[in-house]
């Protein structure tokens, strides 16, 4: 409706998702410890299985969210309440950007990339965008360690050939872009997936320690949706409308421990940074669109610039655009830490 394509700016819209505990935590003392319902997060009062110096800790705690979504909720409905409408949007040529944030192994790949019997959100959007006709096309990056990697450009990375660093630029009109990253034009679901699954093979096949560094990154899949329409008065006046929607799967959130390596712990210090001011942009937006319409609104600087991550989102999370943040959470009450973590990062994505 023409209506929402004026609306300014809104905050962006903050769910959480709890994964199931599997067969082998449970065997192995883990416990259930956040309930969720209608939007609202807890922790049971007298549960007789959690050490109580766990459950004093948590006592009343209770955080609010735009949706919740319990262990056994389905990817399909969270897509449906939390980036239908943001993919939707993005065929009309407005950003959109849905980002997975929280601890590794609470279900971050789980929900937006999902696996082979359980589609993820970039699953369900594709199909979505698919189903209509658009000129499509898609980038696919990472950023480890600062350093932003196009993983579907031409050649092979090794071992021996890590993975270029590009640049990300400022132009006048089109605001910040990496500089070289390939757009692949795609014509179906299949290309999009053969796209993707050629990037992971970049990512493995240029590391030795896949496993350990793929946590360790952000990954950013975009579409980049062209849509073109005659206009209402003159129908060989066309209107071209281009949207970015963002997928990010965020590095994870976790703390390290002591007894590390120089590496993970600069690692470790580059992402606390970029989650950092992700936190930062998203709450000081938030407070802008809050304000939008008084005086007050102008008075706002977003410190986009900060990270690499903040830059290349910065026409998605700014300005006219949407965006959702999901976070995964572990059920444990072994993550109590990470799970407050990620809680208060949520809750000062919302706080005005
Ligand atoms: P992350 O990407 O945050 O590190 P993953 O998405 O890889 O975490 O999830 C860790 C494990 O938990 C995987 O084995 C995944 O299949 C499983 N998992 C995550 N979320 C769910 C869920 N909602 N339902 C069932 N299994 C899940
Ligand atoms: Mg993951």
């Amino acid at each position: 409706s023409p209506r929402l394509l004026e609306r300014r700016e809104e905050a962006i819209r903050v769910s959480v998702r709890l994964r199931p505990l599997m067969d082998t935590e449970l065997r192995s003392g883990h416990h259930y410890i956040w309930r969720v319902s209608d939007g609202q997060l807890w922790v049971e009062g007298g549960t007789p299985d959690i050490p109580k110096s766990v459950s004093d800790r948590v006592k009343g705690v209770q955080f609010g969210f735009d949706h919740t979504f319990e262990g056994d909720a389905a990817t399909s409905d969270v897509y449906k309440k939390v980036a239908k409408g943001i993919v939707h949007d993005a065929i009309r040529g407005i950003n959109g950007c849905v980002l997975a944030y929280g601890q590794t192994g609470a279900g971050k790949t789980y929900s937006m990339s999902g696996d082979a019997s359980h589609p993820g959100i970039i699953s369900w959007a594709v199909h979505d965008v698919f189903n209509k006709e658009f000129l499509l096309r898609m980038t696919y990056l990472e950023i480890y360690m600062e350093r932003v990697h196009d993983l579907l450009q031409d050649g092979q990375a090794g071992e021996d050939s890590p993975l270029e660093n590009l640049l990300v630029k400022e132009d006048p009109s089109k605001g910040f872009y990496v500089a070289g990253l390939a757009e692949r034009l795609v014509s179906s679901e299949g290309e999009v997936y053969e796209w993707l699954s050629r990037g992971e093979r970049k990512r493995h096949f240029a590391r030795t320690d896949f496993n350990e560094v793929s946590s360790r990154s952000h990954v950013v899949f975009t579409l980049i949706i062209e849509n073109s329409q005659s206009s209402a008065e003159d129908d060989d006046v066309k209107t071209t409308r281009i949207g970015r929607l963002h997928m990010v799967d965020l590095a994870g959130s976790e703390p390290f421990g002591a007894a590390i390596s120089e590496k993970a712990q600069a690692e470790s210090k580059l992402i606390n940074k970029s989650l950092f001011f992700l936190s930062e942009v998203i709450s000081k937006l938030s407070a802008r669109a809050e304000a939008s319409g008084k005086d007050l609104a102008d008075s706002f600087h977003i410190p986009f610039r900060e990270s690499k991550l903040t830059r290349i989102l910065a026409s998605a999370l700014g300005g006219h655009s949407r965006s959702a943040l999901l976070v995964a959470l572990h059920p444990s009450h072994c993550f109590l830490d990470e799970s407050l973590k990620s809680l208060r990062f949520a809750d000062k994505a919302k706080k005005i």
